[in-house]
């Protein structure tokens, strides 16, 4: 072992060096469908435009540290009041991380459905949290209430996450049942919405209705993943408390240019989406005809499939070989065994992969 090896070994927590680091796909020349990525880029006049903006941002000075201009637009496209609270991350998976370091302390817990957002138990791990997970039930991947309910009375967590729609599953849970889990919690209880704009409907009221609850969203899903903008909505009292963890210039000044001006040309996101969602259609026809294959009913900008028992690791291989990039999540739950994600692509790209899959079922 190296010293510098030893002195890791010595000093790194225990649950640190017992992680594995997050894993992301090297997806060089290949169909990229794993990530739930807007595979569309903007019409070259928005481009240019776009170019002009931030060649006048003067990057040798600080970002606002309070995101003024950016948190203006954002509250009048969410159509909020005044008495809600707004806050900001680096990606909502900095979100995440903001809320768990505010509460994490020896013996509390975040707790969380599963399948869901492996980034709710990874940074538990990283913030010295329990996690404690809930399986959703096994044929619909909706939410257990019965089992819920028991394991919040039993471990009283600080956070519950709820993804809706969830991913890797794809589904909304019911508003009655997201109600049941916020009244029966005794904590914060984040409600995921980085999906929303590829659901029929969404839950931000709940936030105005229920002191414990914070709605989070992103504009990843929506086409800005390469930005980092993620949106907590909530009372004043859990964000000027979240606050004082946020690092002060989180939203650098090319993400706060950048996402004003895409703010100012919403109707050009909205587009998109609606055109993801209706390849979405297509795609899970394309899927639903392969024999073998089962998918689920989607509201996200993905569809979660299994394969014949056994061959989702030799499908996701045989895909990859084809040049089309898509998850697998066989092994990474048992729910999931024999599963795999492939986020909606262009009608281009959808079509190359249900062409791969095509081929690589029938063989073997
Ligand atoms: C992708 C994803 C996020 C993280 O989004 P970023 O804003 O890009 O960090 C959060 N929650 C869920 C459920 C996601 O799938």
């Amino acid at each position: 072992m190296t010293r510098a090896a030893e002195l890791a070994q010595r000093w790194v927590r225990e649950e640190i060096r017992a992680l594995r680091a997050y894993h992301v796909a090297d997806a060089g020349g290949l169909v990229k469908l794993d990530a739930m990525e807007n595979p569309y880029s903007w019409p070259p006049e928005l481009v240019e435009a776009w170019g002009a903006t931030l060649q006048a941002v003067a990057v040798n000075r600080y970002p606002d540290p309070q995101s003024a201009g950016v948190k203006a637009a954002l509250r009048e496209r969410m159509g909020l009041g005044d008495g809600t609270g707004l806050l900001l991350g680096n990606g909502s998976d900095e979100i995440i991380q903001m809320l768990a370091l505010a509460v994490a302390a020896p013996g509390r817990t975040l707790l969380a459905p599963e399948p869901s957002f492996v980034m709710y138990r990874m940074i538990s791990a990283f913030t010295g949290l329990e996690y404690v997970g809930v399986p959703l039930r096994g044929d619909d991947f909706g939410l257990d209430l019965e089992a819920m309910r028991t394991r919040i009375e039993a471990t009283q967590p600080a956070i519950v996450f709820l993804a809706v729609p969830n991913n890797p599953t794809g589904n909304c849970f019911p508003e009655a049942d997201v109600r049941a889990v916020i009244e029966a919690a005794p904590g914060m209880v984040v409600i995921d919405e980085a999906y929303t704009a590829f659901s029929q409907g969404h839950l931000l009221h709940l936030a105005e209705e229920y002191p414990q609850v914070l709605v989070m969203r992103t504009l990843s899903k929506e086409g800005l993943a390469g930005l980092r903008l993620g949106i907590l909505v909530g009372s004043e009292a859990w964000l000027g408390e979240i606050e004082k963890i946020r690092l002060p210039y989180n939203i650098n000044v090319l993400t706060q240019a950048a996402v004003r001006f895409a703010l100012a040309h919403g109707d050009v996101f909205e587009a998109q989406t609606a055109a993801i969602r209706a390849e979405r259609s297509a795609l899970a026809d394309g899927l639903e005809k392969m024999p073998g294959v089962h998918t689920w009913p989607s509201e996200a900008n993905f569809l979660l499939f299994r394969v014949p028992e056994g061959r989702a690791q030799a499908v996701f291989a045989g895909l990859k070989g084809a040049g089309v990039l898509v998850k697998c999540l066989d092994g990474s739950h048992p729910a999931l065994r024999d599963c795999l994600r492939v986020t909606v692509g262009t009608a281009e790209e959808n079509r190359c992969f249900l062409q791969a899959l095509g081929t690589v079922l029938d063989e073997s």
